[in-house]
């Protein structure tokens, strides 16, 4: 079998799709969906995102469709800051004769928190802060502008960065609407922490909790003492991270005496269904807003924002 490299070799130098032969409107790939979205909505185009719902974009490795995917593209579009740790060889060999664009690595790193699950490194998920993620958003027009894709590029960037800010209202009108002690997210992995700081809810991940392992012990008491202290009414499953972790926590709770509910599903790391309003960044990002806060006990519209949620 080939090893990765020799593949990406191969399919690098075969001429799959000659420059002359290309449409004169360039060809825009992404990793994630949420990047995709963005794309999507300043070009007017559809954009084809590599990771498809639920795929989890830390330990995905590339398939060789993958890899022919982004060979297709005269911009790809990534999120960097190690989201795709499994891509990193791949994109900076694209990178020697095609744009590629890291996406979150536009945003100034003092804003930027600290990944922690690995220290010294910088969180990755930056999409969880609209106000972030409208950095990214200008960051992928300027290039689309660069290589002067065609249309209203101006016009569509404004209008998405418009609904980014309605966003990011209707997050802090909601997040603060929660009584106070129970702001505290407790979700599977640690991926909402700029969600966090943004409207003022204490996140803890609970990954890795393993109830044979002494250090699992201790982390679930931990947050079982949480939950006590706080009155904290639930927890939260993703849809890119196995619940394993957050049953343990929830069984924990009910051996010390205590009901705490599944909050509902939250999308963390990619986004809802294809073609659905949870399927977009915007859509995803009102499902879990919306189903945070009225998990504990805030005062939201059923429906969402903007009364498209499926709930
Ligand atoms: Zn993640």
């Amino acid at each position: 079998m080939l090893d990765r490299r020799a593949l990406i070799a191969m399919i690098l130098t075969s001429p799959v799709m000659p420059m002359a032969a290309r449409a004169s409107t360039p060809a825009i790939v992404a990793t994630t969906g949420m990047i995709a979205d963005l794309a999507r909505r300043i070009t007017g185009a559809e954009v084809q995102a590599i990771f498809g719902p639920g795929v989890d974009p830390h330990g995905h490795r590339p398939t060789r469709t993958d890899i022919l995917a982004l060979s297709r593209g005269d911009l790809i579009l990534h999120n960097g800051l190690n989201l795709e740790a499994q891509l990193t060889d791949l994109l900076t060999d694209m990178a020697t004769q095609t744009r590629v664009l890291a996406v979150a690595e536009s945003i100034d790193p003092g804003l930027l928190l600290n990944d922690p699950a690995y220290a010294g490194f910088p969180d990755p998920h930056v999409w969880m802060d609209p106000t972030l993620w409208s950095t990214a958003a200008q960051a992928i027009a300027a290039a689309l502008s660069d290589m002067g894709y065609p249309g209203d590029l101006a016009a569509n960037t404004q209008a998405l960065l418009d609904d980014l800010a309605a966003l990011d209202n209707y997050a802090r009108t909601a997040i603060a609407s929660i009584p106070e002690p129970a702001r505290v997210l407790i979700t599977a992995h640690d991926a909402f922490n700029y969600l966090g700081r943004a409207y003022g809810l204490e996140v803890q991940g609970i990954q890795g909790i393993s109830t044979e392992s002494e250090a699992g012990v201790a982390r679930m008491q931990e947050l079982v003492t949480l939950i006590r202290d706080r009155q904290v009414p639930a927890v939260f499953v993703e849809s890119s991270v196995t619940d394993r972790s957050v049953r343990a926590l929830i069984e924990g709770a009910a051996g010390a005496g205590m009901i705490v509910a599944t909050g509902g599903e939250l999308f963390s790391d990619a986004m809802g269904p294809e073609g659905s309003y949870e399927g977009t960044y915007l859509g995803m990002m009102d499902h879990n807003i919306t189903t945070i806060a009225a998990a504990l006990g805030g005062d939201v519209p059923g429906r969402g924002m903007s009364g498209k949620l499926a709930m």
